[in-house]
């Protein structure tokens, strides 16, 4: 072997050297890489909406032995080290507790991640006709480019609740043999007008109706045929009739499964990865961190996409509840100050995506501090826009205890910032939890393609986000 310069070894002993995780893993652990994938990508699969994100985590949590709240809230509950318990919350946010051997008032370990993606609701009278055409008038959800949205194949997804209170889920789209929904882009024919437009206004809001149908009903001598077709076969199916619309929740989302992406499989490409790759990874982290020191928790909410308000986004004080429903549990003298120091002695990973370096878009980013895909698990110190407005910033303490529990159990990370210095920026659910006095930082998975129909995220670096998450959880 050549002998190292001095220099050399200076550089060696000085420099930081991020590095892709393909390059730091065994072959055993390539194969965890994929086998993960495989598990998330099911996940995906099934948790297309809030509600079915939530529906999915409480059935992976029933099986690896969580118990409901509310069940022991009725029956009476002494907490002991290893209680698996869990929380829902109006079936939209969900919290997964594992009992530490510390008492509560030590603090808790948390992981919070969101389970809305951005999306395409329906409005509450969405149904209508026009020139031959059923249609569905919509309202967006969240932060989305609208052309992006168009001449794609779109499944619905629906949560109906009808004057009598029966309930129906309704999904639409999925199974090969399922129709798909569509936005029809204008031809290119015609289109020197809205080609002249900026971007953001060549499709508008309004533009985003979804083509349900287009076969009218067999009595000729009825006014609006093609919309009572539909009508009626959503009546015949569901036994829904328009007015059941305003009571429902309908979601429109692309269609299809996660794919792996790349002749080499290393990514995979689905719509949602923004935040249920950082709700998976910190489920699945849940499930095996054994009985922890602290209490740890896994917290899927709502509502981040538009600001997180709402009784089941992170503004709501669901999660506060629920920690004292805990120390009601843990001791007979219940007091309000012992929950408050649970909760300020608490350590946070707010998971979710951070924004990986495009090598078609360099110039949005500033690459010594951008996330690269396949570097790893992304620790995000500040979000934030225009000179950190906003934002958490993690303080340096709390930085160095998550770097080096990451050192320590191999975990390959790396760091991000969204976006150069004044080029626009974004929120997560930090600012929220650390009004607590919760440490916090945000950390999580680089994805390319954030916000659009089909995002990308390398599997490799969500092999890492769980792996780092259950080191902190194990910590
Ligand atoms: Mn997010
Ligand atoms: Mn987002």
């Amino acid at each position: 072997m050549e002998k190292k310069s001095e220099s050399q070894l200076l550089k060696e002993k000085l420099m930081h050297k991020f590095e892709s995780t393909w390059d730091c893993v065994s072959k055993e652990e390539s194969n965890e890489i994929t086998n993960f994938a495989e598990k998330y990508k099911q996940f995906l699969d099934t948790s297309k909406t809030e509600r079915e994100a939530i529906y999915t985590s409480i059935n992976l949590a029933k099986e690896n032995g969580f118990q409901n709240i509310e069940d022991l809230i009725k029956t009476g509950c002494k907490l002991e080290p290893g209680m698996k318990i869990y929380a829902n919350n109006k079936n939209k946010s969900l919290a997964l507790f594992v009992i530490g051997n510390q008492p509560l008032g030590d603090g808790l370990n948390i992981i919070g991640a969101h389970v809305d993606a951005p999306r395409i609701d329906l409005k509450q009278f969405p149904l209508y006709e026009d020139t031959n055409i059923a249609l569905l008038k919509t309202h967006y959800y969240g932060g989305i480019k609208k052309y992006q949205w168009t001449s794609l194949p779109l499944a619905l997804h629906g949560f109906v609740v009808k004057s009598d209170g029966s309930k129906i889920d309704i999904v639409i789209g999925e199974k090969d043999t399922d129709p798909v929904f569509m936005i029809a882009d204008l031809l290119i024919h015609l289109s020197k007008d809205q080609m002249a437009k900026k971007l953001s206004e060549g499709i508008t809001g309004e533009n985003l109706n979804v083509i349900i149908g287009s076969k009218p009903i067999e009595d000729k001598e009825i006014e609006g045929r093609v919309k009572l077709n539909i009508l009626n076969l959503l009546n015949e199916t569901y036994g829904m009739t328009e007015e059941d619309f305003t009571s429902a929740e309908f979601e429109v989302v692309p269609a299809g499964k996660a794919r792996d992406l790349g002749l080499d499989r290393s990514m995979i490409a689905a719509y949602g990865h923004d935040d249920r790759v950082c709700s998976y990874a910190a489920v699945e982290a849940v499930f095996d961190c054994g009985v922890p020191n602290r209490t740890v928790c896994t917290l899927l909410v709502d509502k981040e996409e538009v600001g997180s308000q709402g009784n089941t986004g992170m503004e709501s004080r669901f999660f506060e509840l629920m920690v004292s429903e805990l120390a009601a549990f843990e001791s007979d003298n219940y007091s309000e100050l012992y929950v408050k120091r649970a909760l300020a002695n608490s350590k946070v990973l707010s998971g979710d995506v951070a924004a990986g370096l495009n090598p078609t878009f360099p110039e949005v980013l500033e690459k010594n501090n951008a996330a690269k895909i396949g570097n790893g698990l992304c620790l995000i110190k500040y979000t934030g826009a225009r000179g950190k407005s906003g934002c958490n910033d993690a303080n340096s303490e709390f930085m160095a205890e998550i770097r080096k529990i990451f050192n320590d159990n191999k975990v390959n990370w790396q760091l991000g910032e969204l976006g150069k210095v004044d080029q626009g920026g974004g929120g997560t659910i930090a600012y929220i939890l650390a009004r607590y006095g919760m440490e916090v930082i945000d950390c999580g998975t680089p994805v390319l393609g954030m916000h659009s129909p089909y995002e990308i995220i390398s599997k490799a670096d969500l092999y890492m986000t769980y792996r780092g998450y259950k080191a902190f959880y194990k910590a």
